[in-house]
């Protein structure tokens, strides 16, 4: 199974402890817990250990590197968290379209969050290591987020991620799942009821069944709810027929 523990976050020449402790706290909160530093100018640090609040265990089992190579050994993808879009020949995503990735790699395998300095973010030698480019779609005009925000950020969709149960629309134990056959049956159904009550014209039917396909097919309809369309149709047919 795959879990939180395979994905740690890097930490490269953070200028202010006191960030490393508010990154520590973000991490903490979404059941993060791998923390990398490399070249902090200072730690540890008291700043670090306040700023942190109750998360300092992260603190104290920091692994700390002089260069990105080591923090990164061993990791299947390197993903770096850029503000700037530089014109670099590396795939860009959003933190939801890189966990979904995450979510894609073999239970175990390694992966890093590699973030950057307050002032100057990655240097380019150290974008080079990464596979892939985080960017937080932010204000354009104003897209630089603090670090530890751009941790929170990122930690908080990698956690969502791992919730698969509270995904809207997902089938859950009350939901049973239908297959391609039941909607197909659906959708005669309704052609058939459909043009028993005069709404859909055979002679000039347009698009009517295509919508309702497509209407349907983002629905994500389950056996409950298949069965209370059949419902429907059926009372409307009768009804048709009493008039
Ligand atoms: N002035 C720096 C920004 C540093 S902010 C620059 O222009 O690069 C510190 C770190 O937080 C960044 O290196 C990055 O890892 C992360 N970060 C901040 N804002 C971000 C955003 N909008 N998208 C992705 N990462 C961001």
């Amino acid at each position: 199974m795959k879990t939180l523990d395979s994905i740690r976050f890097v930490l490269v020449g953070t200028t202010h402890p006191g960030n490393i402790g508010a990154a520590a706290r973000a991490m903490k909160t979404m059941g993060i817990s791998n923390l990398h530093l490399v070249e902090p100018l200072h730690f540890p640090s008291a700043d670090a250990t306040a700023r942190a609040s109750g998360a300092d265990d992260l603190l104290a089992s920091a692994v700390v590197h002089d260069n990105l190579q080591s923090a990164i050994e061993g990791c299947h993808q390197v993903y770096g968290m850029s503000a700037r879009l530089r014109h670099l020949p590396v795939p860009v995503v959003d933190p939801r379209q890189a966990v979904e990735q995450i979510q894609q790699y073999q239970d175990g395998a390694q992966v890093a969050i590699v973030f950057g300095r307050e002032h100057s973010g990655l240097s380019n030698e150290e974008l080079d290591r990464c596979q892939n480019l985080i960017n937080i779609p932010a204000n354009e005009a104003y897209s630089s987020l603090n670090l530890a925000a751009a941790v929170q950020v990122f930690a908080y969709e990698l956690k969502m991620s791992f919730n698969p149960e509270i995904k809207v629309g997902r089938i859950g134990e009350d939901r049973e799942a239908i297959d391609a056959k039941d909607l197909e049956h659906l959708y005669s159904h309704f052609e058939e009821s459909l043009m028993a009550i005069g709404f859909l014209d055979p002679q000039n039917p347009k698009n009517l069944m295509r919508r309702l396909r497509r209407l349907f097919n983002r629905a994500d309809l389950d056996r409950n709810e298949l069965q209370i369309l059949h419902g429907i149709l059926r009372a409307a047919e009768k009804s048709k027929g009493e008039f």
